[in-house]
């Protein structure tokens, strides 16, 4: 199956971010960017490390493809990011290889591992022919807060951040190469989803990401970027807090709060009028709950 990507402004495919390192990005598909994450993979000497595994067939497939363009070696590990379908649907693919990802998110996929697929295809159904006959893994190794990973001389830091874009978030960290891969903790030019997160913790999550040296950041949805990027949707999140804060003291609902948002460009990303009032709910659950919802 193959989606129109000619709405996409963003170059995709298969981009080399630094030796052995590639980040594989992915455009717009027919429910804006939702479900059209990246993923990235590093070439050691002996084995091949994928992060995140991508949503559906076709996805896996290209991927995979990618890949096999530049080298013959086994995937060896695979690191995900969250456990959100569109990052971790395609890790059968990679079977025998061992699996790695925090706590949490291993506790969301074998929790959810019989019902993800149907969920996915019932909430997207224009994406169901391509959910066909995908087995979820359930990853076999965690972390509670890193892990270094050592390819050769190469040094893949893993990491969680504490509470974010979920519960359960990882991003890998190349220190030589002065590349990191964010998972969902980024989205460039993509309204960032704290659905299941909290946006007071991920302001603070981008803050940490921030402090590291970078060249390359490969975000988890939109296109590859650098700090500066990163920076813009920490003021995104930062605006949402707050102006989610002056609403909720004024009495306001989430959907007052929504129509009085004063976004300026954040407007213009891809899926803000899906997810803004998402995101302002978030924050005026964690007002009304703070304990369960902070770092
Ligand atoms: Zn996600």
């Amino acid at each position: 199956m193959r989606f129109d990507r000619d709405f996409t402004h963003w170059p995709i495919g298969l981009h080399k971010v630094a030796e052995d390192v590639y980040a594989y990005v992915q455009g717009n598909g027919p429910y804006g960017n939702a479900g059209f994450s990246n993923a990235g993979f590093v070439v050691g000497p002996e084995y091949v490390v994928v992060i995140d595994t991508l949503g559906t067939n076709s996805m896996h497939d290209g991927f995979i493809q990618a890949i096999r363009s530049v080298t013959s070696l086994p995937v060896g590990l695979v690191i995900i990011t969250h456990h959100h379908v569109d990052h971790v649907l395609g890790t059968h693919r990679f079977m025998p290889a061992r699996v790695i990802c925090h706590r949490q998110c291993r506790a969301h996929i074998a929790a959810g591992r019989d019902t993800m697929v149907q969920r996915w295809r019932n909430m997207r159904p224009l994406l169901a022919p391509d959910l066909e006959e995908i087995p979820v893994v359930v990853p076999d190794i965690t972390f509670e807060d890193r892990l270094s990973i050592h390819l050769g001389e190469r040094e893949l830091q893993v990491f969680h951040p504490g509470l974010a874009h979920t519960d359960g978030d990882a991003a890998v960290y190349l220190p030589q190469e002065r590349v990191l891969f964010t998972g969902d903790l980024f989205f460039n030019q993509v309204c960032p989803a704290a659905f299941q997160g909290s946006v007071k913790g991920w302001m603070a999550a981008v803050q940490g990401l921030l402090a590291l040296d970078t060249e390359v950041i490969v975000p988890g949805h939109g296109p590859i970027a650098d700090a500066a990027a990163l920076r813009d949707m920490g003021r995104y999140l930062q605006l949402i807090q707050e102006g989610s804060e002056q609403a909720f003291a004024r009495g306001l609902s989430p959907e007052e709060a929504f129509a009085q948002m004063e976004l300026g460009s954040f407007r213009q990303w891809f899926d803000t009028e899906h997810r803004l009032l998402q995101d302002i709910q978030r924050v005026y659950e964690s007002l009304k709950s703070p304990t369960d919802s902070q770092t």
